[in-house]
């Protein structure tokens, strides 16, 4: 994965060399450090991957131009949901609001995903959902979800190959924290995960760590 990186001296100079000699072949850069083909091979890969050089065969190095920054855009244009996503939680429609609230408990989530008899995405069910039924004189013990859940087609979802970066924008246009992956059949939609601001959060801080 193209990344940012600290670089070293070593490969400060070789970029040095091809802004100013470019193309140039390995053996050149080589020549003019007075050192060996073999020992810049591990620098001139890591120059490579992480974006700052371009290798043609037989023609050598080009500098490509790219800041740091431009680097890690791209890197964050290339994280897909199927690498961040959760495990989903999902109820029945017909569970009761009190039932779903254990739910939330258990799993420790803030968004439970509601589905149909046939396990296709129905609606949608968050805290404050959930909260907001509680203030009412209902009987939470046999209120059914999908009276109070935001149902379909009105759903904010995504799917497993979708970019991260998409995703974390339909989050803040939409104000929610959280959407299902799906996976669309001829009938409706398969929940097949849970994609929410902590996955992105946690894709962030990937996206630091990673070097090289
Ligand atoms: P909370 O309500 O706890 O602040 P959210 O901000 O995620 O949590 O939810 C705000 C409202 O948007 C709720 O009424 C919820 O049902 C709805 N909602 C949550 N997620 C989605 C989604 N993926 N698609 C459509 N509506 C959603």
């Amino acid at each position: 994965m193209v990344s940012t990186i600290e670089l070293s001296k070593r490969q400060d100079r070789i970029l040095e060399i091809v802004k100013e000699n470019g193309p140039i072949t390995g053996e050149h850069i080589a020549e003019k450090l007075n050192l060996t083909r073999a020992t810049l091979r591990p620098d001139l890969a890591i120059l490579t991957m992480a974006g700052y050089l371009d290798a043609r065969p037989r023609v050598g190095y080009f500098y490509t131009g790219k800041t740091g920054t431009q680097l890690l855009a791209e890197s964050m244009k290339k994280l897909t949901v199927k690498d961040f996503q959760s495990i989903p939680v999902v109820v029945n429609e017909n569970v009761s609001v009190y039932d779903a609230i254990v739910t939330i408990f258990l799993e420790d989530v803030g968004t439970v995903f509601v589905t149909d008899d046939k396990h296709h995405l129905a609606g949608v069910l968050s805290r404050k959902d959930l909260l907001r039924a509680s203030l009412g004189k209902q009987e939470l013990s046999t209120l059914p979800v999908n009276i109070i859940m935001t149902r379909m087609p009105n759903i904010t979802m995504c799917e497993k190959d979708d970019l991260l970066i998409d995703v974390a924008k339909k989050l803040i246009d939409t104000q929610i924290d959280a959407v299902p992956v799906v996976k669309k059949t001829d009938s409706g939609y398969e929940v097949i995960g849970r994609l929410t601001k902590t996955n992105i959060t946690k894709a962030f801080v990937a996206l630091a760590e990673q070097e090289g």
